[in-house]
């Protein structure tokens, strides 16, 4: 792990390392202990959402699956909406889309064309960043509804995949790097 942040040491602590999850060769950072943890939960929350007040900012963005559990409550935090990207097919409304290559397997994620009004200030929310692929695509689609993304934050950035190269030109926060 890259320069420990004795503020989250806590929840470094929590993280748990699964092997070989979902296949071989993945390192899995299962974040349920956190989540099932209030005060870490909280604190994470806290963390992410950062130096931003309520009426910052317009709509917080979460990636399906793990992004929504911060994501709606770090809109509940900024008394904001929470806006979900998810999975291809799941929105039922007219989406964009787009596709990307994980760290294992590809994707494609979607948003509800009517999600967000054109130039809405936008904080996107994910749990992890490993190769980038999934919030540049998310990147795109915000692009594609004419967000203003004022800042993407993770839980956890696995600097070693070097996602930060896809996600220029956007403040990133990580609160646990390594
Ligand atoms: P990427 O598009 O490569 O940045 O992958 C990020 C997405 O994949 C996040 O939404 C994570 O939930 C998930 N992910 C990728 N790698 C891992 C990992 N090692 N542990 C947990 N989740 C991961």
């Amino acid at each position: 792990m890259n320069a420990p942040n004795p503020c989250v040491a806590d929840l470094v602590q929590a993280i748990r390392n699964v092997p070989d999850f979902p296949q071989p060769g993945i390192q899995f950072k299962d974040i349920t202990p956190v989540l099932a943890n209030g005060r870490l939960f909280k604190k994470c929350i806290e963390q992410l959402v950062g130096d931003f007040k309520p009426g910052d900012v317009d709509a917080v963005v979460g990636i399906d699956a793990r992004g929504f559990i911060f994501a709606a409550a770090a809109a509940l935090k900024l008394e904001c909406g929470f806006v979900p990207v998810r999975k291809k097919g799941k929105l039922p409304f007219q989406t964009y889309e787009q596709s990307y290559d994980l760290e294992y397997g590809s994707n494609t994620i979607a948003i509800h064309t009517d999600a967000i009004r054109h130039g809405s200030r936008v904080l996107l929310i994910d749990d992890l960043l490993a190769t980038g692929g999934t919030a540049a695509a998310a990147t795109q689609l915000l692009k594609k509804v004419g967000a203003n993304i004022l800042e993407i934050s993770f839980f956890i950035e696995l600097s070693f995949l070097n996602g930060r190269d896809k996600l220029q030109g956007v403040p990133i926060r990580s609160l646990v790097i390594y």
